[in-house]
């Protein structure tokens, strides 16, 4: 796993997004999730896997309703502290916006293989088994398994960051001082 994709797209100089090095992992596996309003509005699904955070741009956000089907694009590979990663990118840097910190919390790698990976969430937000599947190049597909957490909730409910309780807004505001 490298992380030479990660700090080639970024200018250190000017992005306060942590710089991609090798981390020490911890036990307990590691996820989270950040929505991103840049260009496109989306959220970024992450999964800590052999030391590093595999990534997943979701255009609409998880969802709890087992019968959808959510597009995840498969991005570069980003350094494990970013699951703490929350503020703004300048404009005209990759991936220039407002960053929230939307969930993390641990999970337990159930089934993985070349085109799928099945898991338990242990999030705030994110709870119970979820399965991710490869269809075709970067596009994968993140769908909600039936269990006790299907049709759990409208993530849309969820508009404040679990780090610091801010909106969007608040956190554009905060972070552009
Ligand atoms: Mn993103």
């Amino acid at each position: 796993m490298s992380l030479k994709k990660y700090n080639q797209k970024r200018n250190f100089n000017k992005t306060k997004e942590p710089k991609g090095k090798k981390e020490e992992s911890s036990k307990r596996l590691k996820f989270c999730v950040q929505h991103h309003l840049a260009s496109h509005d989306h959220y970024d699904f992450r999964l800590e896997f052999k030391g590093v955070m595999k990534s997943w741009a979701i255009p609409k956000g998880p969802s709890y309703n087992h019968k959808d089907k959510r597009l995840a694009v498969q991005v570069e590979d980003h350094p494990l502290s970013y699951r703490n990663f929350e503020g703004i990118i300048p404009e005209g840097e990759y991936g220039g916006g407002t960053v929230m910190l939307w969930d993390r919390g641990t999970y337990k790698l159930l089934e993985v293989n070349k085109d799928s990976f099945k898991f338990t969430l242990y999030g705030k937000r994110l709870k119970g088994n979820w399965v991710l599947v490869n269809i075709k190049d970067n596009n994968w597909l993140l769908i909600k398994e039936e269990d006790k957490y299907a049709n759990f909730i409208d993530i849309k409910k969820y508009t404040k960051s679990i780090k610091s309780n801010l909106t969007m807004k608040e956190i554009k505001t905060k972070f552009s001082k």
